[in-house]
Protein backbone atom coordinates (compact mmCIF):
# COMPACT_ATOMS: atom_id res chain seq x y z
CA UNK A 1 0.00 0.00 0.00
CA UNK A 2 1.54 3.09 -0.92
CA UNK A 3 -0.45 6.71 -0.07
CA UNK A 4 0.16 9.49 -2.31
CA UNK A 5 0.97 13.02 -0.83
CA UNK A 6 1.82 16.54 -2.33
CA UNK A 7 5.13 17.83 -1.93
CA UNK A 8 6.90 20.57 -3.49
CA UNK A 9 3.92 20.43 -5.65
CA UNK A 10 4.53 16.77 -7.28
CA UNK A 11 3.37 13.81 -6.23
CA UNK A 12 5.28 11.79 -3.73
CA UNK A 13 4.94 8.25 -2.83
CA UNK A 14 5.54 7.65 0.81
CA UNK A 15 8.61 5.14 1.67
CA UNK A 16 7.03 1.61 2.60
CA UNK A 17 10.05 -0.84 2.84
CA UNK A 18 8.89 -3.71 1.73
CA UNK A 19 11.08 -4.84 -1.17
CA UNK A 20 9.07 -7.41 -2.62
CA UNK A 21 6.26 -5.41 -3.63
CA UNK A 22 5.70 -5.79 -7.52
CA UNK A 23 5.49 -1.83 -7.48
CA UNK A 24 9.39 -2.25 -5.81
CA UNK A 25 10.40 -4.73 -7.80
CA UNK A 26 9.49 -2.91 -10.97
CA UNK A 27 10.90 0.59 -9.62
CA UNK A 28 14.33 -1.69 -8.83
CA UNK A 29 14.28 -2.78 -12.52
CA UNK A 30 13.55 0.45 -13.87
CA UNK A 31 16.65 2.53 -11.75
CA UNK A 32 19.29 1.04 -13.67
CA UNK A 33 18.28 2.34 -17.11
CA UNK A 34 16.76 5.96 -15.54
CA UNK A 35 20.45 6.81 -14.93
CA UNK A 36 20.92 6.13 -18.68
CA UNK A 37 17.86 7.45 -19.86
CA UNK A 38 18.97 11.12 -17.61
CA UNK A 39 15.22 10.61 -15.43
CA UNK A 40 18.06 11.45 -12.88
CA UNK A 41 17.90 14.96 -11.76
CA UNK A 42 20.14 17.24 -8.94
CA UNK A 43 18.64 19.71 -6.95
CA UNK A 44 20.47 21.92 -4.77
CA UNK A 45 19.71 23.28 -1.22
CA UNK A 46 21.68 26.32 0.38
CA UNK A 47 23.71 26.20 3.34
CA UNK A 48 23.64 29.17 5.18
CA UNK A 49 26.42 30.90 7.40
CA UNK A 50 24.76 31.65 10.24
CA UNK A 51 26.81 34.65 11.27
CA UNK A 52 26.88 36.29 8.55
CA UNK A 53 24.07 35.07 6.39
CA UNK A 54 26.24 34.32 3.59
CA UNK A 55 26.00 31.39 1.38
CA UNK A 56 28.69 28.50 2.62
CA UNK A 57 27.93 25.95 0.13
CA UNK A 58 24.98 23.70 -1.73
CA UNK A 59 24.03 20.47 -0.95
CA UNK A 60 23.17 18.24 -4.02
CA UNK A 61 19.89 16.35 -3.44
CA UNK A 62 18.70 13.24 -6.06
CA UNK A 63 15.34 13.50 -7.79
CA UNK A 64 13.74 10.73 -9.87
CA UNK A 65 11.41 12.22 -12.44
CA UNK A 66 9.65 8.98 -13.40
CA UNK A 67 7.59 8.93 -16.39
CA UNK A 68 4.18 6.95 -15.27
CA UNK A 69 4.75 8.28 -11.43
CA UNK A 70 6.07 11.60 -11.40
CA UNK A 71 8.92 12.54 -9.27
CA UNK A 72 9.88 9.91 -6.73
CA UNK A 73 11.62 10.86 -3.49
CA UNK A 74 14.98 9.24 -2.44
CA UNK A 75 13.86 7.88 0.52
CA UNK A 76 12.06 5.38 -1.56
CA UNK A 77 14.56 4.46 -4.08
CA UNK A 78 18.06 5.04 -2.27
CA UNK A 79 17.31 2.31 0.39
CA UNK A 80 16.66 -0.20 -2.31
CA UNK A 81 19.26 0.67 -4.26
CA UNK A 82 21.78 0.65 -1.50
CA UNK A 83 20.64 -3.04 -1.73
CA UNK A 84 22.11 -3.56 -5.20
CA UNK A 85 24.94 -2.45 -7.20
CA UNK A 86 22.87 0.05 -8.86
CA UNK A 87 24.10 2.73 -5.38
CA UNK A 88 27.58 2.56 -7.71
CA UNK A 89 26.26 4.31 -10.70
CA UNK A 90 24.17 6.63 -9.11
CA UNK A 91 26.77 7.82 -6.66
CA UNK A 92 28.74 8.12 -9.87
CA UNK A 93 26.04 9.38 -11.74
CA UNK A 94 25.31 12.57 -8.65
CA UNK A 95 29.50 13.21 -8.28
CA UNK A 96 29.95 13.79 -11.86
CA UNK A 97 27.02 16.22 -12.44
CA UNK A 98 27.90 17.50 -8.95
CA UNK A 99 31.18 18.40 -10.50
CA UNK A 100 30.17 19.86 -12.82
CA UNK A 101 28.29 22.26 -11.97
CA UNK A 102 30.68 22.85 -9.07
CA UNK A 103 33.18 24.07 -12.31
CA UNK A 104 30.42 26.20 -13.32
CA UNK A 105 30.10 28.24 -10.15
CA UNK A 106 33.44 28.72 -9.95
CA UNK A 107 33.51 30.11 -13.47
CA UNK A 108 31.44 32.68 -12.39
CA UNK A 109 33.14 33.19 -9.32
CA UNK A 110 31.35 31.76 -6.68
CA UNK A 111 33.43 29.83 -4.18
CA UNK A 112 30.75 27.16 -2.84
CA UNK A 113 31.62 24.00 -1.05
CA UNK A 114 29.44 21.31 -3.12
CA UNK A 115 27.79 18.73 -0.78
CA UNK A 116 27.09 14.80 -2.66
CA UNK A 117 25.89 12.31 -0.09
CA UNK A 118 28.07 9.00 -0.16
CA UNK A 119 25.73 5.55 1.04
CA UNK A 120 27.52 2.65 3.68
CA UNK A 121 28.21 0.75 -0.03
CA UNK A 122 30.07 3.47 -1.35
CA UNK A 123 31.99 3.43 2.16
CA UNK A 124 32.65 -0.02 0.96
CA UNK A 125 33.88 0.22 -2.04
CA UNK A 126 37.53 -0.23 -2.76
CA UNK A 127 37.41 1.63 -6.25
CA UNK A 128 35.51 4.75 -5.40
CA UNK A 129 38.37 6.99 -4.17
CA UNK A 130 40.47 5.91 -8.04
CA UNK A 131 36.84 6.51 -9.47
CA UNK A 132 36.72 9.53 -8.34
CA UNK A 133 40.07 10.76 -9.28
CA UNK A 134 39.44 10.26 -12.71
CA UNK A 135 36.02 12.00 -12.68
CA UNK A 136 37.26 15.35 -10.57
CA UNK A 137 40.44 15.33 -13.02
CA UNK A 138 37.89 15.44 -16.10
CA UNK A 139 35.83 18.19 -14.39
CA UNK A 140 38.84 20.27 -13.77
CA UNK A 141 37.70 20.31 -10.34
CA UNK A 142 40.11 20.45 -6.73
CA UNK A 143 38.50 18.20 -3.82
CA UNK A 144 38.91 20.44 -1.63
CA UNK A 145 35.77 22.36 -3.30
CA UNK A 146 33.51 19.14 -2.27
CA UNK A 147 32.20 18.44 0.81
CA UNK A 148 30.80 14.17 1.14
CA UNK A 149 28.40 13.62 3.56
CA UNK A 150 28.62 10.11 4.93
CA UNK A 151 25.37 8.90 7.54
CA UNK A 152 26.40 8.43 10.99
CA UNK A 153 24.90 5.34 10.58
CA UNK A 154 27.10 4.24 7.75
CA UNK A 155 30.16 5.42 9.37
CA UNK A 156 29.13 3.24 12.46
CA UNK A 157 28.04 0.25 10.86
CA UNK A 158 31.60 -1.02 10.02
CA UNK A 159 33.90 1.75 11.39
CA UNK A 160 37.52 0.18 10.61
CA UNK A 161 36.55 -0.04 6.75
CA UNK A 162 34.80 2.93 6.69
CA UNK A 163 38.10 4.59 8.24
CA UNK A 164 40.01 3.25 5.04
CA UNK A 165 38.03 5.19 2.58
CA UNK A 166 37.19 8.59 4.88
CA UNK A 167 41.11 8.55 5.10
CA UNK A 168 42.05 8.17 1.39
CA UNK A 169 39.50 10.53 0.37
CA UNK A 170 40.97 13.74 3.16
CA UNK A 171 43.99 12.50 1.71
CA UNK A 172 43.00 13.38 -1.65
CA UNK A 173 41.62 16.45 -0.01
CA UNK A 174 37.90 16.39 -0.11
CA UNK A 175 36.18 17.72 3.23
CA UNK A 176 34.29 15.14 4.80
CA UNK A 177 31.00 15.63 7.05
CA UNK A 178 29.05 13.28 9.31
CA UNK A 179 25.06 13.46 8.33
CA UNK A 180 22.39 13.05 10.39
CA UNK A 181 23.95 12.91 14.11
CA UNK A 182 22.46 11.73 16.84
CA UNK A 183 20.07 9.73 15.11
CA UNK A 184 22.72 6.66 14.81
CA UNK A 185 25.07 5.49 17.78
CA UNK A 186 28.26 6.97 17.31
CA UNK A 187 31.48 6.01 19.19
CA UNK A 188 33.08 8.92 20.35
CA UNK A 189 36.51 7.54 20.27
CA UNK A 190 36.01 6.39 16.42
CA UNK A 191 34.54 10.49 15.68
CA UNK A 192 37.85 11.75 17.36
CA UNK A 193 40.09 9.60 15.10
CA UNK A 194 38.56 10.48 11.88
CA UNK A 195 39.56 13.28 9.81
CA UNK A 196 35.92 15.58 9.62
CA UNK A 197 35.47 18.87 8.90
CA UNK A 198 31.64 19.02 9.23
CA UNK A 199 28.89 17.61 11.17
CA UNK A 200 25.14 18.24 10.76
CA UNK A 201 22.63 17.70 13.45
CA UNK A 202 19.82 15.57 12.33
CA UNK A 203 16.70 17.27 11.75
CA UNK A 204 14.33 15.79 14.15
CA UNK A 205 16.29 17.21 16.90
CA UNK A 206 16.00 20.94 14.80
CA UNK A 207 12.09 21.13 14.34
CA UNK A 208 10.99 21.35 17.66
CA UNK A 209 14.16 23.22 19.29
CA UNK A 210 11.67 25.95 20.39
CA UNK A 211 8.88 23.29 21.84
CA UNK A 212 11.23 20.90 23.58
CA UNK A 213 13.61 21.35 26.00
CA UNK A 214 15.55 17.94 25.39
CA UNK A 215 15.68 18.27 21.80
CA UNK A 216 17.22 22.06 22.95
CA UNK A 217 19.76 20.34 25.18
CA UNK A 218 20.61 18.05 22.74
CA UNK A 219 21.12 20.46 20.14
CA UNK A 220 23.43 22.56 22.27
CA UNK A 221 25.40 19.82 23.71
CA UNK A 222 26.06 18.63 20.23
CA UNK A 223 27.55 22.09 19.01
CA UNK A 224 29.96 22.16 21.90
CA UNK A 225 30.84 18.47 20.66
CA UNK A 226 31.41 19.35 17.96
CA UNK A 227 33.56 22.86 18.34
CA UNK A 228 35.89 20.58 21.01
CA UNK A 229 36.44 18.38 18.16
CA UNK A 230 37.28 20.91 15.80
CA UNK A 231 34.28 20.55 13.42
CA UNK A 232 32.04 22.77 11.87
CA UNK A 233 28.39 22.02 13.27
CA UNK A 234 25.30 22.36 10.79
CA UNK A 235 21.50 22.63 11.73
CA UNK A 236 19.29 21.07 9.19
CA UNK A 237 15.74 21.49 8.56
CA UNK A 238 15.45 24.93 9.69
CA UNK A 239 11.83 25.76 8.86
CA UNK A 240 11.55 29.35 10.55
CA UNK A 241 13.82 32.49 11.39
CA UNK A 242 12.80 31.52 15.63
CA UNK A 243 14.45 28.63 15.15
CA UNK A 244 17.73 29.97 13.08
CA UNK A 245 18.02 32.86 16.27
CA UNK A 246 17.84 30.19 18.72
CA UNK A 247 21.07 28.38 16.65
CA UNK A 248 22.50 31.67 16.28
CA UNK A 249 22.22 32.09 19.96
CA UNK A 250 24.29 28.14 20.60
CA UNK A 251 27.22 29.39 18.16
CA UNK A 252 25.74 27.39 15.49
CA UNK A 253 27.76 27.80 12.38
CA UNK A 254 26.20 26.72 9.02
CA UNK A 255 22.18 26.27 8.84
CA UNK A 256 20.06 24.60 5.89
CA UNK A 257 16.41 24.38 5.79
CA UNK A 258 13.11 25.35 4.39
CA UNK A 259 12.92 28.77 6.05
CA UNK A 260 16.30 29.99 3.36
CA UNK A 261 14.77 27.58 0.35
CA UNK A 262 14.03 24.10 -0.50
CA UNK A 263 16.33 22.05 -2.89
CA UNK A 264 15.59 23.75 -6.42
CA UNK A 265 16.94 22.56 -9.79
CA UNK A 266 20.83 23.83 -11.20
CA UNK A 267 18.79 26.86 -13.09
CA UNK A 268 15.96 27.80 -10.37
CA UNK A 269 18.73 27.51 -7.94
CA UNK A 270 20.88 29.90 -9.65
CA UNK A 271 17.97 32.55 -9.92
CA UNK A 272 17.17 32.36 -5.97
CA UNK A 273 21.32 32.95 -5.57
CA UNK A 274 21.31 36.10 -7.43
CA UNK A 275 18.75 37.29 -5.09
CA UNK A 276 20.13 36.40 -2.04
CA UNK A 277 23.64 37.92 -0.13
CA UNK A 278 26.74 35.89 -1.24
P1 LIG B 1 19.61 14.10 3.99
O1 LIG B 1 20.96 13.92 3.40
O2 LIG B 1 19.51 14.23 5.47
O3 LIG B 1 19.00 15.37 3.26
C1 LIG B 1 18.13 16.29 3.87
C2 LIG B 1 16.69 16.02 3.52
O4 LIG B 1 15.87 16.95 4.23
C3 LIG B 1 16.35 16.24 2.05
O5 LIG B 1 15.32 15.34 1.71
C4 LIG B 1 15.83 17.68 2.05
O6 LIG B 1 14.99 17.96 0.95
C5 LIG B 1 15.07 17.69 3.35
N1 LIG B 1 14.95 19.02 3.92
C6 LIG B 1 15.79 20.08 3.77
N2 LIG B 1 15.36 21.14 4.49
C7 LIG B 1 14.22 20.75 5.12
C8 LIG B 1 13.31 21.41 6.00
O7 LIG B 1 13.46 22.57 6.37
N3 LIG B 1 12.26 20.65 6.43
C9 LIG B 1 12.07 19.36 6.05
N4 LIG B 1 10.99 18.72 6.51
N5 LIG B 1 12.91 18.71 5.22
C10 LIG B 1 13.97 19.40 4.77
P2 LIG B 1 15.37 14.50 0.37
O8 LIG B 1 15.94 15.32 -0.73
O9 LIG B 1 14.02 13.89 0.19
O10 LIG B 1 16.43 13.37 0.70
C11 LIG B 1 16.19 12.40 1.69
C12 LIG B 1 17.42 11.60 1.98
O11 LIG B 1 17.78 10.79 0.84
C13 LIG B 1 18.66 12.44 2.24
O12 LIG B 1 18.64 12.88 3.57
C14 LIG B 1 19.76 11.45 1.96
O13 LIG B 1 19.96 10.59 3.06
C15 LIG B 1 19.16 10.64 0.83
N6 LIG B 1 19.72 11.14 -0.45
C16 LIG B 1 19.33 12.18 -1.22
N7 LIG B 1 20.10 12.30 -2.32
C17 LIG B 1 21.01 11.31 -2.23
C18 LIG B 1 22.12 10.88 -3.06
O14 LIG B 1 22.42 11.46 -4.12
N8 LIG B 1 22.84 9.81 -2.64
C19 LIG B 1 22.56 9.15 -1.47
N9 LIG B 1 23.32 8.09 -1.12
N10 LIG B 1 21.55 9.52 -0.67
C20 LIG B 1 20.80 10.58 -1.04
CA1 LIG C 1 22.90 14.90 3.54
CA1 LIG D 1 20.20 14.53 7.43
Amino acid sequence: FMAAKSHEGYTIYAPSYDDHSPRRLTLMSELRQAIEKEQLMIYYQPKVSVKSGKIYGVEGLVRWAHPKHGFIAPDEFIPMAERTRVIKHLTLWMLKRAFRDCAEWRRQGLDLVVSVNLSTKDLHDPDLPDVMAGVAAAANIKPSWMMLEITESSIMNDPERAMETIQRLHEMGYKLSIDDFGTGYSSLAYLKKMPLSELKIDKSFVYDLLQSDNDAVIVKATINLAHNLGLQVVAEGVEAGEVLDRLSSYSCDIAQGYWFSKPKPFNDFNLWLQQSPH
